[in-house]
């Protein structure tokens, strides 16, 4: 992509260009001070649906549309993440992506998890890492897959890590019980995520630092984290941001679901599961726990920027994402927004 949207100062105060890097011809889309800061597109790792549509169910219609809509909301790129499920539920859904420039490939979120750790995915479908040939290969092979989470204390977990990684896909721990010593052989293997960190997984204790403390002290290493500040309460989240600061990275993610963007209150079936919408969250209607979340990045990007500022609210929804994908292209989308409260003024995409 040759072209940039840039604030550069004009007679009043900053305008807002598209300017093309070849050419060195400048637009103005904007003049005068636009009141805001410009930061590249949302790339979101991790996102089950929004908007009423779900990736496990929808039709190829559907996720175009969704696709149309979540780029009104800011997003760049996304890896639409599937659930634990039968292969075949997996590969009819596989097959079902559009190829559209806002998908970036696609995350494998089980089955191969902890039993102990099941959060809303579906647990009747858990299942240990295949080894050798097995009916997962198309999956596992799929030129798509960017990013799997599982669980590395599971027989077999090592033998696939070290598969994926060897063909650079991202090997994350989630939905794990995994101890400091499970987590750190999963990293000598090759692991260098971990998904939704804090949430499903076992915690830190002073005596086994588990998986919580291995994915705050593991180096080289990213830590997914969900800020809706209801999976992780803005006290904890300051924590994993302090400690992963002097070597590591933080990735923000939505972790949403169908849910994102429909009115509380709306009762709904996803994986099988009944479902209600409340105040910026789904939960089961059964025992009434987490269900993915129902935010996009938009809203995560506003409530990190109004509790850590809008650098940091950059760096873990445009910049850390970028990197673990390797995109090394100019942002094709430019997101104006409000320096105090990280809301989205307005949303480019180059031409
Ligand atoms: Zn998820």
């Amino acid at each position: 992509m040759s072209q940039l949207i840039a604030l550069t100062p004009g007679e009043d105060g900053l305008d807002l260009v598209r300017f093309d890097t070849k050419t060195g011809e400048m637009n103005d889309i904007k003049k005068g001070d636009p009141e805001g800061v410009l930061v590249p597109g949302w790339i979101d790792i991790h996102i089950h649906g929004a908007f009423g549509i779900d990736f496990m169910s929808a039709s190829t219609a559907e996720l175009k549309e969704l696709c149309n809509t979540l780029a009104e909301d800011g997003y760049e790129r996304f890896l639409p993440t599937t659930v634990t499920a039968p292969v075949e539920d997996i590969k009819r859904a596989l097959a079902n992506l559009p190829n559209h420039p806002l998908i970036g490939g696609f995350h494998l979120e089980g089955p191969f998890i902890s039993p102990e750790f099941p959060g809303a995915q579906p647990k009747q479908f858990i299942q240990n890492p295949p080894t050798g040939d097995s009916e997962w290969d198309e999956i596992l092979n799929d030129k798509r897959l960017k990013v799997v989470t599982l669980a590395p204390e599971l027989p077999g977990a090592i033998e696939l890590i070290k598969r994926l990684t060897k063909r650079k896909v991202i090997c994350s721990m989630g939905h794990t019980n995994a101890t400091y010593a499970e987590a750190a052989a999963g990293h000598e293997a090759g692991m260098q995520h971990s998904t939704h960190t804090f949430n499903a997984m076992r915690g830190f204790h002073h005596r086994e630092a588990g998986a919580a403390g291995a994915a705050m002290t593991l180096t080289p290493f990213c830590a997914e984290l969900i800020y809706d500040r209801i999976h992780v309460s803005p006290e904890a989240a300051l924590v994993l941001i302090q400690t992963r600061l002097v070597d590591g990275d933080v990735i923000a993610v939505s972790d949403s679901t169908m849910a994102s963007g429909l009115e509380p209150g709306t009762k709904l079936k996803m994986w099988n599961l009944d479902c209600v919408v409340g105040e910026g969250d789904v939960r089961l209607v059964d025992g009434g726990s987490l269900a993915g979340s129902a935010v996009t990045l938009r809203n995560v990007f506003a409530n990190l920027t109004q509790d850590f500022g809008v650098e940091v609210a950059a760096n873990l929804c445009c910049y850390t994402p970028r990197e673990a994908l390797a995109i090394t292209d100019h942002p094709e989308v430019w997101n104006l927004v409000s320096e105090e409260t990280g809301e989205l003024i307005e949303t480019y995409r180059v031409e």
